[in-house]
């Protein structure tokens, strides 16, 4: 494997971390044996895969469908591929080898592949590109590519589907590379798909191409100016499928609100379109407005930065360029600090689906779209292999327990676009959406939720999270052979059991992250105990009010010989979290996680205690219990409200899964 040269340490492949988790291996079944199937299933009845039959020739009918609709079935075909590299599956191997063999079709000799442009406006491109998302398909076809790659799937359709992105790319690196700055993507993207590009194939001008859009970001002369023609151009080109689509008397059965209509009652934030106008045309928005190596804080279009954010991390570790470092760390803090929420989610505004003002994090008027938690996760994993620092993984595990994991139900066929703190009863998880960009986002990571388990380097491994695998590690020192197990009882209880089974004697390091919510913990080494001291120095008080930064790793450096067992035990208090005071709507209201799993109150679980408006008294010792009968199994936080009567806490990322319920994250002490 490739190791890109400024990484701390590397990741291992996909396929090489076998996951054995109560918790995961639900999820992750469902994944591949439901969800994947039943998102294709939606795609085909919004007119997806139509839309390349048609341009194939396969069939007659009109496109429809957004102008990015392409991007939803490349990325579930990333999806589809990551689940494959795990699993051997004929059905989803069929569908995947069609959409490639569709794409292939419609795909044009010179590698460009647009459905809109191709049937809409044939022979015209790159023309609204701020707004119109042509770099965004392309980035996420290039990336189910490269992910196919990594299948154990036939060699043809491999070497297929890798010429296609190819081409497309090739594409890409004659029209942009060397262009002026207003031939950069409005929806960052296809930077972090033409470096996993380089990283497969080592063709530089991949590599060159991906930091010339990012280097070129931010410096687009009178920019307000050129969006608003770009917004009055594309305004024009949707009229004139409108009225062709009138003339030819056909129904577009697309045409939903963005989000199919179902957040139509959802509060928003003051001033909201006043500020929206502000953002777009400042460049905000489309993070335009600043060269990113001056960038100091989240700014604009939560997915959008967290795409940025996550290309700067991966072309660091590429190029070395210590300003794109500097940058992402000092925002990285800005955002843990002003920018974040309690669930880790991201995102205060809707309308322009991002940042709002500096500790502006509303319980009920948040955005925290699931795919802005995808993208930060994905900041995470990249800035945790540059650094090695544990701050960054623990984020990572505590946005994948609750800001992402909210955003699918148990039976992973509903979802949360955006990811409310706070409702009153109307908000719930919706079939579909007419903008699906979450739904296939998630199982994308479900189906590489091993990546982020593990890191090694010639001088030791990283435990970054304690999700029950078993792993070969190669290539360490003297090219030793590390086999581990990992039993886990997380979430919900603290118990790891780990066996590190060596090929020959080595001598290296063991890096155990310690999490940021235990507050002690027991280790022993074959049996015998071993000392280890949490460092609490770290009190920040931070706006989300969790501190990521508490977290480090402990070392263990040893001559490791044939099969040692390690036993952890995170000890697990419930944690009364407190809101900052500048976050105005939780004076004096507390939040309650254990472990790494964030607690809400559920309406149907407190029918008297008036959800979203209950209080707690802290003075009533809080306990916990196991429920084996609810919401799969979970542990529950048990207190009672002023008034004495019990009140019961679930799991954040549960909530939603039962009747339409209200629910509340924050509660009055
Ligand atoms: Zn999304």
């Amino acid at each position: 494997m490739n190791h890109s040269i400024n990484a701390s340490s590397h990741r291992l492949p996909l396929r090489s971390v076998i996951i054995n988790d109560e918790f995961w291996n639900k999820r992750i079944k469902i994944n591949c044996n439901s969800t994947i199937f039943y998102q294709w299933d939606q795609l085909e009845k919004t007119h997806n895969q139509e839309n390349f039959r048609i341009l194939a020739g396969k069939k007659k009918g009109y496109r429809q469908g957004f102008f990015y609709c392409d991007s939803d079935l490349h990325k579930w075909a990333d999806a589809a591929a990551r689940i494959l590299t795990k699993t051997e599956n004929k059905k989803l191997s069929k569908l995947i080898q069609e959409y490639i063999d569709l794409i292939a079709l419609v795909q044009q000799p010179d590698g460009y592949l647009f459905t809109y442009n191709q049937f809409h406006f044939p022979g015209e491109r790159w023309i609204n590109l701020q707004i119109e998302h042509e770099l965004y398909c392309l980035g996420h076809m290039i990336e189910a590519a490269v992910s196919y790659m990594e299948t154990n799937e036939p060699e043809k359709y491999k070497q297929k589907f890798l010429k296609i992105a190819k081409m497309s790319a090739d594409l890409l690196v004659s029209d942009f590379l060397g262009a002026s700055p207003k031939y950069t993507p409005g929806h960052q993207e296809i930077e972090i798909a033409l470096i996993r590009l380089y990283r497969i194939t080592r063709e530089k001008k991949y590599l060159d191409l991906a930091a010339h859009f990012l280097n070129q970001r931010g410096k687009i002369s009178f920019f307000s100016l050129r969006l608003i023609s770009q917004a009055l151009s594309e305004r024009k080109r949707s009229k004139k499928i409108k009225k062709d689509m009138e003339e030819k008397h056909i129904t577009n059965e697309l045409q939903m609100s963005f989000f199919g209509g179902e957040e139509s009652h959802q509060k928003e934030a003051p001033l909201l379109p006043l500020r929206s106008v502000f953002q777009y045309l400042s460049g905000r928005y489309l993070q335009q407005n600043q060269p990113i190596h001056r960038m100091k804080r989240p700014f604009g279009h939560s997915v959008r930065w967290g795409y940025l954010v996550t290309a700067m991390a991966m072309l660091y570790q590429e190029t070395g360029d210590e300003k794109l470092l500097n940058a992402l760390q000092r925002t990285w803090e800005y955002l843990v600090q002003k920018q974040m929420f309690v669930t880790g989610g991201i995102g205060s505004l809707g309308v322009v689906e991002g940042f709002g003002c500096n500790y502006e994090l509303n319980n009920d008027t948040c955005y925290c779209e699931t795919c802005a938690a995808i993208a930060s996760i994905l900041l995470n994993w990249e800035l945790a292999l540059i650094t090695n620092e544990a701050r960054y993984s623990d984020l990572l595990e505590w946005q994948l327990y609750n800001a992402l994991s909210v955003g699918i139900s148990l039976e992973g066929k509903s979802y949360f676009y955006r990811n409310l703190l706070e409702s009153e009863g109307q908000i719930t998880r919706k079939k579909w959406f007419a903008t699906p960009c979450c739904p296939s986002n998630i199982s994308r990571i479900w189906a590489s939720i091993s990546e982020f388990i593990y890191s090694y380097n010639k001088k030791g491994i990283w435990i970054h999270q304690y999700i029950g695998n078993s792993t070969k590690i190669q290539g360490l020192i003297n090219n030793n052979v590390v086999n581990f197990q990992m039993k886990s009882e997380l979430p919900w209880k603290g118990k790891v059991n780990l066996v590190i089974d060596v090929e020959k004697q080595a001598e290296f390091t063991l890096n155990l992250r310690i999490p940021s919510w235990t507050n002690n913990i027991t280790l022993t080494i074959n049996g015998n105990p071993q000392k280890i001291e949490i460092d609490d120095s770290n009190t920040k008080f931070t706006g989300s009010s969790i501190v990521p930064m508490k977290s480090k790793f402990h070392e263990i450096t040893r001559v490791w010989e044939k099969e040692t067992t390690i036993e952890i035990n995170f000890s697990m208090p419930i944690n009364i979290h407190k809101a900052h005071p500048k976050v105005r709507g939780n004076k004096n209201k507390i939040a309650l996680s254990r472990g790494s799993i964030l607690y809400c109150f559920e309406s149907i679980d407190n029918p008297e205690a008036k959800i979203p408006y209950a209080t707690i008294d802290l003075e009533n010792e809080l306990t916990q219990e196991f429920d084996g009968t609810i919401l799969e199994g979970i542990v529950k936080i048990l207190g009672c409200d002023k008034t004495s009567k019990k009140l019961i806490a679930i799991p954040f990322y549960s909530w939603g899964n039962r009747e339409q319920s209200a629910m509340q994250v924050w509660i009055r002490d």
